[in-house]
């Protein structure tokens, strides 16, 4: 029997290996590791890419958003609007500024729905995360027009969204903050821990540079405020230049792959999420839902096909979360969600037979 992971990074990083190879041994032979040529070429192409005028590298995605709604002035009592089912960090992100996250439920697309955005604003109110999961765009242009009427902030998530477009434009340049995570299985993912922060505002900019660095402006030993060890190293920048080179190629495979399996893949109990008119797909993840998402997991199992849930917890339900109070059944639709999404097989590298036998498997599912 063929044995397919959920996700192959072995296969990924084959395909473009000599590259990767020599420009570790580049790195490692010029003597600089921290904060040096690498770090600020690649902030230089990720800015162009993502058509933002700033970006500034950090050590993880997590960092990213703490850094984000730091800069926005997020502190005690503020609130951020953010997606009944999104990742945890997006989540931590602002509860590490003693901000409170307000939930607001998932639509179609599974995405927050901007329609229940209003509901949720109250006096306390300081910004909306935009959180564009599993490689589509959140509706922007309403986000957008909520914020301006509301005169909220806007960070977004796109840690599943390397080249995610909303509209034409890319993601990370149309609110006040991109947030972006390089661990290895994103579209652009580094060989460790890695995450940018990108922006149009030259004083965020300004202050994401001084809070990754100690609080220091210059490169050593005077320190304005208090601020984190999180830089983005040079042997990471310089392999995501390598593959940052070759995302538009990664994300069209990952595409070829995700039309197969719409097309190809016809179960009564089986519905792949639909894609957002006015957004395109990186499918960082392919998500199907099911009524019968255990049994499908199980079942695909046995044939030694992997799968993932993202995510089986909703934040809200989270232990972590317990002292913002809710229970179950506050947020209904996160919640059966949570019960139904699972991810696909996608990966580069992925065979062609590899992907036959995945859309026979699941076409031969039965209750
Ligand atoms: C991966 C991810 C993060 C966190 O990134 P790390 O680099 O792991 O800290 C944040 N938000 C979303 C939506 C993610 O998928």
């Amino acid at each position: 029997m063929m044995k397919i992971a959920a996700n192959d990074l072995k296969r990924q990083h084959d395909i473009y290996k000599d590259e990767y190879n020599a420009k570790a041994v580049d790195v490692l032979n010029s003597g600089w590791y921290i904060l040096g040529n690498e770090v600020k070429e690649f902030e230089k192409e990720f800015a162009e890419y993502t058509e933002s005028k700033y970006c500034v590298g950090c050590a993880s995605g997590l960092d990213a958003l703490q850094i984000a709604f730091r800069v926005l002035g997020i502190k005690e009592n503020d609130e951020v609007i953010v997606c009944s089912n999104s990742y945890i960090a997006c989540v931590m992100g602002i509860t590490m500024n003693n901000g409170i996250p307000v939930f607001v439920e998932p639509d179609e697309y599974d995405n927050l729905d901007a329609d229940k955005i209003e509901d949720k604003i109250t006096e306390n109110t300081k910004a909306i995360l935009a959180v564009h999961l599993y490689g589509q765009s959140c509706d922007m242009d309403k986000i957008m027009d909520i914020a301006q009427k509301h005169g909220l902030k806007v960070v977004e998530d796109c840690a599943q969204a390397h080249g995610t477009t909303w509209k034409g434009r890319k993601v990370g340049s149309i609110g006040d903050i991109g947030c972006w995570s390089f661990y290895p299985t994103k579209n652009l993912g580094c060989f460790g821990d890695g995450g940018a922060l990108t922006t149009n505002n030259e004083e965020y900019a300004n202050e994401f540079r001084v809070i990754r660095n100690y609080g220091s402006k210059k490169l050593h030993y005077e320190n304005d405020i208090i601020g984190m060890n999180s830089r983005l190293d040079e042997l990471q920048a310089g392999l995501l230049r390598v593959k940052l080179s070759h995302l538009n190629e990664l994300n069209n495979e990952r595409l070829k792959i995700a039309e197969r399996y719409t097309k190809e893949v016809n179960n009564p109990y089986i519905r792949p999420l639909q894609t957002r008119p006015g957004s395109n797909n990186v499918y960082h993840q392919y998500v199907v839902h099911s009524e019968y998402r255990d049994e499908l997991m199980e079942y695909l199992k046995s044939y030694e096909i992997g799968t993932i849930i993202h995510y089986p917890i909703p934040p809200h339900l989270q232990k972590a979360y317990e002292y913002l109070g809710y229970k179950k059944g506050d947020l209904p639709i996160a919640e059966r969600y949570a019960d139904e999404v699972l991810s696909l097989p996608m990966y580069n590298g992925m065979s062609e037979e590899e992907q036959d036998f995945v859309i026979e498997k699941l076409n031969q599912f039965k209750k």
